[in-house]
């Protein structure tokens, strides 16, 4: 086995009757009450099992909405305790800050606790070191299993790390392994997926890919940016039309690099944005002036799985087309089946994430036969746009 660059529950020695601080991402949307979708949940349970199974007391560290500071009850932790608790099949206590320490010290071995959120001090968001201490005060041991709040530099996400022994739990470890595996040192050839509405969101993203990728595939909205940029009438299109300079130097970097950009050069269009309205598949060329392109056509749908075949490693952050409308989620669908096959027939190893990503992958149902989904919006981003997240950098041995 190949030393992780950072420490692992599998590191921690004696932690029979230790407290273990383990930051999660407990933030769930909720409908009357009660969780409507327990996704994150789940994702937290073989790691605070596998402490208290050996003897923690483990303390869970979370935020929960947009507090700003203040003590709003409808974003008070304990309305998740119970729901956490029937998921996990134990029983948990909610801890209020005021009272944690002498709550804490009434702790045996094995127990489980969710302390209030975090973002109930104005300082968690400003790693503020008297937040830190007063955590820090509470725990020996700290544990980072919220990959999906990396990237903030808070008191619980990254403060802590530099103050209590710090470890990775089994839900970062996962996702940093599958990160590192997609991009951190793949098998090449490698190709990388770019969809999505608009090129401005995801520029950084395109920079740090073309110098990395072997093959990168536009499509989505961008495609349309990067097709009215290669002199071709996109119509009605959404397009950002001023990023044309700014696609022509991704292009040209691309080249120098050895990497093969890849556009779609058939088209679905249609004249209105709805569901089910009449449709047309084109050659890039004759889309009218009062056409919208929607989706990748057939032809560079099957063009682009043939890539696929050829590579080892996939990336992939955003749609191919206006998946959430019928039929124009097509070619997203397609691919992403190709590329779930190729998976389970163990050529390739994917990787994906974004929110209407996940989504999209979800429709097509094959979420659960790429080899790493990733859920976590902005950290995963951030990821592939190179960037270290402090979280993450907290950790390194
Ligand atoms: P992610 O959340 O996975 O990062 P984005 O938010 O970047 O993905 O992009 C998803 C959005 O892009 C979807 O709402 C989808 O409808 C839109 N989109 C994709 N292709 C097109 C297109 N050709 N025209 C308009 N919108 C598109
Ligand atoms: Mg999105």
């Amino acid at each position: 086995m190949t030393v992780k660059p950072f420490k692992t529950l599998d590191d921690m020695s004696d932690v029979a009757g230790k407290r273990v601080l383990v930051r999660e991402d407990l933030n769930v949307p909720m409908r009357d009450g009660a969780p409507s979708d327990d996704t994150r949940l789940r994702a937290t349970l073989p790691t605070v099992t596998q402490l208290a199974d050996r003897g923690a007391i483990v303390l869970l560290l979370a935020h929960f909405g947009r507090p700003k500071g203040l003590r709003h009850p409808e974003l008070s932790l304990a309305l998740l305790t119970r729901p956490y608790s029937t998921l996990l099949g134990r029983e948990v206590r909610f801890i209020d800050w005021d009272e944690a320490e002498a709550a804490v010290s009434s702790m045996q071995p094995g127990a489980i606790a969710i302390l209030e959120n975090t973002r109930f001090f104005p300082g968690e968001e400003l790693n503020d070191p008297d937040v830190i201490e007063r955590m820090a005060r509470l725990g020996d041991l700290y544990v980072n299993d919220a990959f999906s709040a990396a990237h903030r530099a808070h008191a619980s996400t990254e403060g802590l790390a530099h103050r209590l022994p710090a470890f990775a739990g089994r839900q970062m470890e996962a996702e940093l392994d599958a990160l590192e595996r997609a991009l951190g040192s793949p098998e090449h050839p490698v190709a990388a997926v770019v969809g999505g509405a608009k090129v401005s969101s995801k520029l950084d993203v395109l920079t740090h890919l073309v110098a990395r990728v072997d093959h990168l595939i536009i499509g989505g909205g961008m495609a349309n940016t990067f097709l009215a940029a290669r002199g071709f009438n996109v119509g009605k299109s959404l397009c950002e039309h001023e990023l044309a300079g700014t696609c022509e130097e991704i292009m040209a970097a691309a080249d120098r690099a050895g990497c093969t950009v890849h556009l779609p050069y058939d088209v679905v269009v249609a004249r209105e944005f709805k569901a089910n309205s009449p449709t047309r598949t084109v050659n890039v060329h004759d889309v009218a002036a009062d056409e919208m392109i929607l989706d990748v056509g057939p032809a560079a749908t099957e063009a682009l799985g043939d890539v696929l075949k050829t590579c080892r490693t996939l990336v992939w952050n955003g749609p191919l087309g206006a998946f959430e409308t019928p039929p124009f989620d097509t070619a997203t669908v397609s691919l992403a089946r190709t590329a779930a096959a190729l998976t389970q027939g163990g050529g390739l190893v994917s990787v994906a994430g974004g929110g209407d990503t996940v989504a999209a992958l979800n429709q097509a149902g094959v979420a659960d036969d790429f080899t790493f989904v990733s859920t976590a919006g902005g950290a995963f981003l951030e990821w592939m746009e190179g960037k270290m997240l402090p979280g993450v950098a907290a950790l390194a041995r």
